[in-house]
């Protein structure tokens, strides 16, 4: 016997979806399910729909005969049931049917939905909740299933053209996707979604393979400014150069090597940026304490450093620095990305980024 999900107790249509789709637990597959609906919620909510019930094609010519079956079956079997169920209970506005947090595969279902019956915007308000959820917690427990879980997050907000979550689903993946810098010159930028996806009309890899190679440079600058400060106080100028600012400098250096964040080394080019992050804050944490990193004016007469103001902590200046990295806004923007900078150039990208 087929299972019906009434959506609306009193709904003339039936939405059929192809047999199986949901295996049982004993191997056996289940028989079809349909969802009892509203035509006329699914024409208000989307144009497709609409044309399907009110237009000249077979199936709205059988809908509308006199003596058309009520509920009228509507096969749907390309539909996927699970992320047509949100879709029918979002608009039919079933709160207590409708999931708090839809995992990423759900969300790219529902882009499928979207593309295909034009319903954003009856999702976008959920859209936004389920975004926002769903980004404050890793939507994996591996680096490639987080990284899988990002992009269909991501491909469920450009569809539906959320630019400020599009933005932050694009940081987490540019902090999280592994560098391997050499295979991106061999290889070109890879995320785990297909350069020909169905749904995507716009050079997004190209947009993440830019914003990266700028990423890398601010990282690099974030790691090497708290030196650049008293830098100058060790060259020789008009006075002998400092040796406290060198040792300082020295000592900087080494605890950049230590601790695995010289930009001079492989691992900084194979990292993904929040491991980087993560343990240039760590290393300012557990140094911000200790005095070999703090420059100090030494008590020669005649010194260079005679001539500087400050006297910058260098572990605590990194750390601020890492921690500022939200102000570099070097995440993806959705404006640009459709209409290739010109959005940009006009002054009418919807969220503020690095240009
Ligand atoms: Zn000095
Ligand atoms: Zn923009």
């Amino acid at each position: 016997m087929p299972t019906i999900i009434e959506i609306d107790k009193r709904g003339d249509v039936l939405l059929q979806f192809a047999a199986g789709q949901a295996p049982t637990d004993d191997g056996t597959v289940s028989p079809p399910i349909s969802l009892r609906v509203s035509s006329s919620v699914l024409s208000l909510v989307s144009p497709v729909f609409a044309a399907i019930f009110n237009s000249s094609m077979a199936e709205g010519v059988a809908f509308r005969a006199p003596d058309s079956p009520r509920p009228f079956p509507l096969p749907l079997p390309e539909d996927d049931l699970a992320a047509f169920a949100v879709f029918a209970n979002v608009a039919h506005h079933r709160a207590e049917a409708i999931p708090q947090c839809p995992p990423p595969q759900i969300l790219m279902d529902l882009a499928v939905l979207v593309d295909k019956y034009a319903c954003g915007s009856s999702l976008m308000p959920y859209g936004v909740l389920w975004l926002q959820r769903g980004l404050s917690v890793p939507p994996g427990d591996t680096e490639t299933s987080m990284l899988e879980g990002w992009c269909r997050m991501l491909l469920f907000a450009y569809v539906l053209d959320l630019p400020e979550q599009f933005a932050a689903v694009s940081w987490e993946i540019l902090l999280h996707h592994r560098q391997d810098f050499q295979d991106e010159v061999r290889a070109g930028f890879d995320l785990p979604i297909l350069r020909e996806h169905e749904l995507l009309r716009h050079d997004i890899h190209g947009e993440f393979q830019r914003r990266k190679s700028r990423l890398r440079r601010e990282m690099m600058w974030a790691l090497m400014r708290p030196i650049e400060e008293i830098n100058r106080f060790i060259t020789p100028n008009r006075h002998p150069p400092c040796q406290k600012a060198a040792t300082t400098i020295g000592n900087y250096l080494f605890l950049l090597d230590k601790a695995g964040l010289s930009p001079w080394k492989s691992q900084y080019e194979t990292d993904p940026f929040e491991s980087i992050m993560h343990r240039a804050r760590m290393v300012g944490n557990e140094e911000a304490g200790n005095e070999v990193y703090q420059f100090e004016f030494c008590n020669k007469r005649i010194c260079s450093c005679s001539a500087v103001t400050t006297r910058p902590h260098l572990a605590k200046k990194l750390r601020e620095l890492v921690e500022d990295a939200h102000r570099w806004k070097l995440w993806v923007c959705l404006d640009c990305t459709k209409t290739d900078w010109e959005s940009y150039r006009l002054g009418n990208c919807r969220v503020e980024h690095w240009s």
